[in-house]
């Protein structure tokens, strides 16, 4: 909805959003509706709710906490709409299983999520075509895009090699060729980056990361951000070719993904999703700025062969991503150690950061990522993606910046018998 559109500040807006909405008695939060169905007076109404009016019917396709989340979603993204997910590979299966068929081509970003990689590859299976490119440089993108293209897929910050996809100049090609453009901004989320700003169609977020914060909910969503027009678009079907053809896309995703596919968001992990998404920017900011001091500690320190952050002046993308994200890069490290120390030795030797999968909580999470999240897809592909065997991914926290640098001190040193 346009009028969503803030006038206030960013944080301001998420706060006060439940509240310009109907609130049942006056509740400052949006309660929890947990009621799987939803009854009408009059058949009439039922039967126009089942046809595209507003309304509820059956929790599948959404409850009034989805939907008040979903408005955050919106305003967050500058987008006319929004649909949520169980999680954020619900909402990347809703996207392509519901707007690609079989013998249509999708050009890739070759850096992405090992999951998302590996989504991908049932996708293959059932007969989309797929290139995968170095979507850091648009030419790439350029000459691997073919007749039968519909679609064009990338991360903002890559997980977890933090290549930065170029953004804007993929977004000119694809309104230049009327290609669908999906955006993952899952590690800089809206408070970074609006997808909106370089012209995608469809921006996703994995809720489970930066927005809902915690590590205590999983959610994923896709936002419409009103750029694209489905009218000359013929994987729409005849059924949702109503109403705004800039909205076709995402009615279809939430019918598809949601009514037919079942990958819906329950309504307590949407409850607090919405209320962590309340601290976003701030969070955010400390995640950021400790990052950036960690990435410099790290980068100088004789323990340490290479340290990928975007932040840092020799990453091959800094420019672009200065540019983009107003100086600021995210909690994502991607770190190399010197030659002679064993990965699991360092992590065992950390006591604060914790052993763990998972990226965007407020605690800083360690793994070794070639051993674990990109074990399954084999060291070939590994390659391609960047991920040697001593990468480290590390997603950093809200802790105390002193605490943290020294915690990966005392681990380096002792790993170095320093
Ligand atoms: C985690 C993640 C996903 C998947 O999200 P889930 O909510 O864990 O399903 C997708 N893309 C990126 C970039 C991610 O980091």
């Amino acid at each position: 909805m346009s009028t969503d559109t803030p006038r206030n500040g960013f944080t301001t807006t998420i706060l006060h959003s439940d509240r310009r909405h109907d609130v049942e008695h006056g509740a400052v939060h949006k309660p929890m509706h947990t009621s799987s169905e939803f009854a009408y007076d009059d058949a009439r109404e039922l039967a126009a709710v089942f046809q595209g009016k507003a309304g509820f019917t059956y929790s599948r396709q959404g409850t009034p906490t989805t939907t008040a989340l979903e408005r955050k979603l919106s305003q967050m993204e500058g987008g006319n709409g929004t649909v949520t997910f169980s999680t954020g590979m619900a909402a990347l299966t809703g996207i392509f299983a519901s707007l690609l068929r079989h013998g249509d081509h999708l050009v890739c970003s070759q850096f992405i999520f090992g999951n998302t990689n590996s989504l991908l590859g049932t996708l293959m299976t059932l007969g989309v075509e797929i290139t995968f490119v170095d979507a850091t440089d648009v030419e790439l993108v350029r000459a691997a895009v073919r007749p039968d293209t519909k679609m064009v897929f990338v991360e903002t910050i890559a997980n977890p090699g933090t290549q930065v996809a170029d953004l804007a100049a993929i977004g000119a090609l694809c309104r230049e060729q009327n290609l669908v453009y999906v955006i993952d901004g899952t590690l800089t989320s809206p408070w970074l980056f609006r997808g909106k700003d370089v012209g995608a169609a469809f921006v996703m977020n994995s809720l489970s990361k930066y927005i809902g914060g915690h590590g205590h909910a999983l959610g994923g969503s896709v936002t419409d951000t009103g750029v694209y027009d489905w009218q000359g678009n013929d994987r729409i079907y005849e059924a949702y070719r109503k109403g705004p053809s800039t909205s076709w896309g995402l009615t279809q995703i939430k019918k598809k993904g949601l009514r037919d596919m079942g990958g819906t968001l329950a309504a307590e992990p949407a409850h607090r999703i919405a209320v962590g998404a309340e601290t976003l920017s701030l969070r955010l900011e400390k995640h950021c700025t400790n990052a950036m001091a960690l990435a410099r500690f790290l980068q100088a320190h004789p323990g340490v062969s290479k340290v990928s952050y975007p932040g840092l002046e020799d990453h091959p993308q800094h420019a672009r991503a200065k540019a983009l994200f107003d100086d600021r890069y995210g909690g994502l490290l991607g770190v190399e150690l010197a030659d002679g120390i064993d990965c699991f030795d360092f992590l065992n030797a950390l006591r604060v950061v914790i052993l763990a999968t998972h990226l965007g909580d407020t605690r800083t999470l360690a793994l070794p990522a070639a051993h674990t999240i990109y074990y399954e897809m084999g060291g070939e592909r590994r390659k391609q993606m960047g991920i040697g065997d001593s990468f480290l991914r590390v997603s950093v926290g809200i802790e105390d910046e002193a605490d943290l640098i020294h915690d990966f001190d005392q681990a380096l040193n002792r790993c170095m018998g320093r």
